[in-house]
């Protein structure tokens, strides 16, 4: 898949050439381009932003080197741009846009970005939450990162992104690594028994408990789903039913 950004802080990226994702760029999976939009201004002094129309404090990111930047690139794809004014990022973006062969995202800045750029560019405006941060280059990481666990290749094959927390319905149960005692802490027998069928039921119950307490908007949309329980299942889920 082919990611292309469009920012006017391209060395902000470097974090997710680490880790993971790092791999998967190694491993040709991801192709991340990073354009400097700054380079495709045709102003003297590389200002890449002025005063707003209308008046007003900030200042706004000006719409020709941005499309300058995205025309000579030759970028193709939805044209994402990260702002809080948009679309609440889910999984079921994130999955939608892994399947995709090419996305563009464009990064703002200040007071945001020229209304124009957003027109012409016909781009889909998408927010990490309800707070707003200084710039689109953290909300893109979050986007690429979360997007890439979907694309076949980049996690690692035992491990499966529909298990994880909110994608099964419900949150994950609690995690344990050696040692067995820590600070008088020990980590709960059932883990230590062998007995899969009993570690399976344990970390479901966990799982239950957990997001009834911590979610219970997720916890009423799974007793929603038609779930195949066993009598023993069934006799768990019906105490926190309640
Ligand atoms: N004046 C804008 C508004 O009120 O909607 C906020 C501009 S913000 C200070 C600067 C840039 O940060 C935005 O153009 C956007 O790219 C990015 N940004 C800020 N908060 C964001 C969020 N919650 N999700 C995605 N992008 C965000």
């Amino acid at each position: 898949m082919k990611i292309n950004i469009l920012t006017i802080f391209p060395e902000m990226f470097e974090p997710i050439k680490a880790s993971m994702i790092g791999r998967a760029i190694q491993n040709e999976i991801l192709d991340i381009q990073i354009v400097d939009i700054r380079e495709y201004t045709e102003d003297k002094h590389k200002r890449v932003d002025d005063t707003s129309y209308g008046g007003g404090v900030g200042m706004v990111m000006q719409v020709q080197p941005i499309l300058d930047a995205y025309k000579k690139n030759e970028f193709g794809g939805e044209v994402l741009y990260m702002s809080p004014r948009g679309e609440l990022l889910s999984g079921d973006i994130a999955a939608d846009l892994a399947s995709r062969s090419e996305i563009t995202i464009l990064c703002g800045h200040y007071e945001g970005i020229d209304e124009r750029a957003l027109e012409l560019l016909n781009a889909r405006e998408v927010s990490i939450g309800d707070y707003v941060l200084t710039g689109g280059e953290l909300p893109a990481m979050v986007l690429i990162d979360t997007l890439a666990r979907f694309i076949d290749g980049v996690l690692a094959s035992e491990e499966s992104v529909i298990d994880e927390s909110i994608y099964s319905g419900l949150l994950e149960y609690p995690h344990y690594s050696k040692p067995r005692e820590y600070e008088g802490l020990n980590v709960p027998e059932v883990l230590l028994s062998g007995d899969h069928q009993e570690i399976d039921l344990w970390r479901w119950e966990q799982s239950l408990k957990l997001t009834k307490e911590r979610r219970p908007d997720l916890f009423e949309k799974y007793l929603d789903r038609e779930l195949k329980l066993s009598k023993r299942e069934k006799s768990i889920l019906d105490k926190y039913r309640i």
